[in-house]
C-alpha cells in the first residue's frame, strides 16, 4: 500500500480520495477548505493544512484543483510540490485544464526527477463515489504504467490518450461534446413542452432511437425519467455551468490556436456564458433548460 498526498478535496476530489482511504492507501489530504477538510477526516483520511505535509512522506500525489493557474500554482509555485515532494514521486493532475499548463507543469515534474502524468475524468460526482471515472491520461508510457494502479481504483476505465498534455486534449474534446448535446436535449424537451409532448414520452422515444446520448439517458435535464439527475434536486451540482463554462472556454481557445473550425462548440460556449451571467454560474449545467424555455416564452 501507497502513502498518497491528494490535493483539491471539493465535489470530485473528496470522494475519490475516500476511494483511495477505502483501499487501503494511507492518505494525506490538502484542502483550503475546512469544511471538505473535515468531511475527508469523516472518511478515514488524514487531513493536512500544508503542501509539505500532504507530500514530503508521499510516493504520489494527486491533484484535483479548479483549473490551470491553480494546478501551476500548487506545483510550480514557491513552497509547492515540486520543492516538497521527494525525487521519484509519481505525479498524477486529475483537474480539467488548459493543455499549455498540463505540458508546462510536466516539463517542471520531468526537471525535478518527477515523473508527471495528467489524468483528467468523465463521469461527474456519481462516477467519483461510486469509483467508476474515465481517465485519459498523458504522459509516457511508464508514467501510465505507474499510475495506473491508482487510477484503477478510482475509475473503471483508463485510457492512454499519447504523450503530456493529451489526457487534456481529450477531456476538452469530450465535454465540448457534452455541452453541445446538453442543449440539443434542453432544446428538444423545450420544443416538446411547446409542441404538448409528454417528457416522459420524448424521453422513452429518443432514449432508444436515433437521439440516444448520455446527456438523455443519464442526466437527463427535465426532472422525472432519470431519477437520480440533478433536475430532480432543483440542478444542484453535479457538474456547475461554471465549469462547464471553463471547458467549454479551454476547447475555443485549444481551437483558436490550432485552427480546428469548431462552430456549435463557440454557440454553446456563449449560451453557458448568459447562462452562468444571469445569476446561474453554481447551478448544475443541465439547469441550461431553464434558461433556453425562458427564451422559448420570451
Ligand atoms: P470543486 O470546486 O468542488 O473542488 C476544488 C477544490 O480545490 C475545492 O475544494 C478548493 O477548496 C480546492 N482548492 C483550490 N485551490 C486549492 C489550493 N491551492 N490548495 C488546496 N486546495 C485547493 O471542484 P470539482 O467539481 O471537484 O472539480 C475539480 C476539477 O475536476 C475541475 O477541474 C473540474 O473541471 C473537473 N471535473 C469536475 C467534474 C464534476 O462533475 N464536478 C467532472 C469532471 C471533471
Amino acid at each position: 500500500m501507497a502513502t498518497i498526498g491528494f490535493i483539491g478535496l471539493g465535489n470530485m476530489g473528496g470522494p475519490m480520495a475516500a476511494n483511495l482511504v477505502k483501499a487501503g492507501h494511507t492518505v494525506y489530504g490538502l484542502d483550503l477548505s475546512d469544511a471538505a477538510r473535515a468531511a475527508f477526516a469523516d472518511a478515514g483520511g488524514n487531513p493536512v493544512e500544508g503542501i509539505a505535509e500532504a507530500v514530503s512522506q508521499s510516493d504520489v500525489v494527486i491533484s484535483m484543483l479548479p483549473a490551470g493557474a491553480h494546478v501551476r500554482k500548487v506545483y510550480t509555485g514557491e513552497d509547492g510540490i515540486l520543492e516538497n515532494a521527494r525525487p521519484g514521486t509519481l505525479l498524477i493532475d486529475s483537474s480539467t485544464i488548459d493543455v499549455e499548463s498540463a505540458r508546462a507543469v510536466a516539463s517542471a515534474a520531468e526537471a525535478a526527477d518527477m515523473v508527471m502524468v495528467d489524468a483528467p475524468v468523465s463521469g461527474g460526482v456519481g462516477g467519483a463515489t461510486a469509483g467508476t471515472l474515465t481517465f485519459m491520461v498523458g504522459g509516457t508510457d511508464a508514467g501510465f504504467a505507474a499510475a495506473r494502479p491508482y487510477l484503477e481504483v478510482m475509475g473503471k476505465t483508463i485510457v492512454h490518450a499519447g504523450g503530456a498534455g493529451n489526457g487534456q486534449a481529450a477531456k476538452i474534446c469530450n465535454n465540448m461534446i457534452l455541452g453541445i448535446s446538453m442543449i440539443a436535449v434542453s432544446e428538444a424537451f423545450v420544443l416538446a413542452e411547446r409542441l404538448g409532448l409528454d417528457h416522459q414520452k420524448l424521453f422513452d422515444i429518443s432514449s432508444t432511437a436515433s437521439g440516444q446520448c448520455w446527456s438523455l439517458t443519464t442526466y437527463c435535464p427535465v426532472p422525472g425519467p432519470v431519477p437520480t439527475s440533478p433536475a430532480n434536486r432543483d440542478y444542484q451540482p453535479g457538474f456547475a455551468a461554471a465549469m462547464m463554462l471553463k471547458d467549454l472556454k479551454l476547447a475555443q481557445e485549444a481551437a483558436s490556436t490550432s485552427g480546428a473550425s469548431t462552430p456549435l462548440g463557440a454557440e454553446a460556449a456563449a449560451l453557458y456564458n448568459l447562462f452562468c451571467n444571469s445569476g446561474e454560474a453554481g447551478t448544475d449545467f443541465s439547469g441550461i433548460v431553464k434558461f433556453l424555455r425562458g427564451k422559448a416564452s420570451a
